[in-house]
């Protein structure tokens, strides 16, 4: 598995598991395929509803705790200094793990105004030993700007909306500026729409390969961390097999030039959403 070091040397595999919007249920099963299948890297958070079932599968698999990494997020409505903290050692309770390998802010919601103390306790975390990394989710370049002139600690990733269709060119030019990890969510698009562009499907036939791993390979060789969801164990597998072929410079253009310019996801300049 390919990793990038985050900007404090910690190494984040570059392709992971994403369980938005699957139950706590199905996520054990789910996180044993992903596991099972040789991802390493598991993206859940508080709002997932499903750090237990993580948790379950995690420790089903008796893989090493050192072999994996796992994130989760606060949630929107503890951005207070005490609040996130507590927020904190519930998911560390839920996930039955004693240290996090990262911990991001999940939006922040610039209407509260809060996310700086919400970044204070992430600090206070890191300096304790209880996460070994920090970072942000839906910052924005204006977020972040403020974030540094707030605080000490850099984001060592922020994790964004990022497709061929809203690849954020601007915002990832902040982030490698800054020695800041992109990390793409909705990395597939959802698989709505995007999947089905004959574009994908060309590129991918003369590879072998699916558009869903066209895309991951795009995202990979931009230097992005990718996440992708699935629940079958078909397209787990396939999504994890992108690493045996390469992207000449022409396909990686022809997938940039897919741009539209529209998010699937809420805007986080605005998003102030409490759950
Ligand atoms: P995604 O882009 O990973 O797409 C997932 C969907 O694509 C699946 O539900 C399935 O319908 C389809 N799909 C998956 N593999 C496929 C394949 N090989 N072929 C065809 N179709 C396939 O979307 P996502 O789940 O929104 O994002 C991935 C992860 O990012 C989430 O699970 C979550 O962990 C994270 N995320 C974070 C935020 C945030 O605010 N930080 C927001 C959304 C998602």
């Amino acid at each position: 598995m390919e990793v990038i070091t985050l900007n404090n040397g910690v190494e984040m595999p570059q392709l992971g598991f994403g369980v938005w919007q699957v139950p706590d249920g199905e996520a054990e099963k789910a996180v044993t395929t992903a596991l099972e299948t040789g991802y390493r890297s598991i993206d859940t958070a508080k709002l997932y509803y499903n750090e237990e079932g993580v948790g379950r599968a995690i420790r089903a698999s008796g893989l090493p705790r050192e072999e994996l990494f796992v994130t989760t997020k606060l949630w929107n409505d503890e951005h207070e200094y005490d609040k996130a903290l507590r927020a904190f050692d519930e998911s560390m309770e839920r996930l039955g793990l004693d240290v996090l390998d990262l911990y991001l802010i999940h939006w922040p919601v610039p209407s509260r105004g809060k996310y700086v103390d919400a970044w204070k306790a992430l600090e206070k975390l890191y300096a304790d030993g209880r996460v070994r990394a920090i970072g942000v989710s839906n910052f924005t370049i204006k977020t972040l700007q403020h974030l540094f002139e707030e605080t000490g600690v850099v984001p060592a990733v922020n994790q964004i909306e990022l497709h061929p269709q809203f690849p954020q060119k601007d915002l990832r030019d902040f982030h490698a500026e800054h020695g800041i990890a992109t990390e793409a969510w909705s990395p597939l698009g959802q698989g709505q729409g995007l999947l089905d562009l004959p574009e994908l499907a060309e590129i991918g036939a003369a590879h072998g390969k699916s558009p869903a791993q066209v895309v991951l390979r795009w995202h990979l060789q931009l230097g992005n961390v990718v996440i992708p969801k699935s629940v079958t164990p078909e397209r787990i597998a396939e999504n994890i097999d992108v690493f045996d072929f390469r992207l000449d410079d022409a396909e990686m253009a022809a997938i940039d030039a897919l741009d539209n310019g529209r998010r699937l996801g809420p805007d986080p300049a605005t998003f102030a959403w409490m759950g």
